[in-house]
């Protein structure tokens, strides 16, 4: 699916409402679109959903569903009844999940996109050693990314590090949502799969996940300017 808004998607993991709100005031519509993940929307929930997008702002709800088909079905439908730009589910649930997600869009008058969490970037080989997974993070990445292609998903989420593996093999147009991205110099915290935003785009992300490396930033809308401009300076050279 064509998307033609901004790829660079702010992640608002606040621990207040007004937090959430006081960035969003600090940044553009025209030039970021924001998440709203788990944190925020247990804090404020769909009037805060409500009020961004009355703002401007297309929301990527971040509730990474996983669970049983009907649930996830249902939950994906009042997702596109909110109004969100983008959802998304765990691949890990299966493809009969995925395509209950999918169909239950099909007569919904407002469609958002659809992608699938392949590995979460916060975990590495040992932790998928954990959870008896004994394949490396790309193959997992790929096995999972393959089962939302064919499940009729828009795309998947993924590492940047993965991108350029994933651009070869999957559909033109799918979509490749990356967090796991810190300019340099930036601190890791808990993710372990890292990459600057420029190399993310050259390796083939369509969409860059930003939280910390901007909202940690001692001038927030700065850092994101700073940001679009070099995403943008990338695609035009
Ligand atoms: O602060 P940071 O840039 O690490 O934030 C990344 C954001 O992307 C967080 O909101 C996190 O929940 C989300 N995310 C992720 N890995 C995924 C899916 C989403 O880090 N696989």
């Amino acid at each position: 699916m064509a998307d033609a808004g901004s790829n660079l998607i702010v992640a608002l993991d606040f621990d207040s409402p007004e937090a959430a709100v006081d960035l969003a005031a600090q940044l553009d519509p025209s030039t970021v679109r924001l998440k709203v993940g788990k944190q925020l929307f247990t804090l404020a929930g769909p009037d805060m959903v409500r009020e961004l997008q009355d703002k401007g702002f297309d929301i990527f709800l971040d509730l990474k569903f996983h669970d049983i088909p009907n649930t996830v079905a249902k939950a994906v439908r009042a997702a596109a009844d909110l109004g969100v730009w983008m959802v998304n589910v765990h691949a890990s649930g299966g493809t009969r999940m995925m395509r209950a997600a999918k169909e239950a869009l099909n007569d919904a008058p407002h469609q958002p996109l659809i992608v699938a969490v392949t590995v979460l970037t916060s975990m590495g080989q040992e932790d998928l050693v954990e959870l008896g997974c004994h394949d490396e993070p790309i193959d997992r990445v790929c096995q999972l990314a393959t089962l939302a292609q064919d499940a009729g998903l828009d795309g998947v989420v993924c590492s940047a590090a993965e991108a350029a593996v994933l651009s070869a093999r999957q559909r033109a147009g799918f979509l490749l949502v990356t967090p796991g991205i810190r300019q340099a110099g930036d601190e890791a915290g808990d993710q372990r799969r890292i990459v600057t935003p420029e190399k993310a785009v050259s390796a083939g992300a369509t969409h860059l996940v930003v939280g910390r490396s901007i909202t940690a930033s001692r001038d927030p809308a700065a850092t994101a300017v700073q940001i679009r401009s070099a995403l943008d300076a990338q695609a035009s050279s």
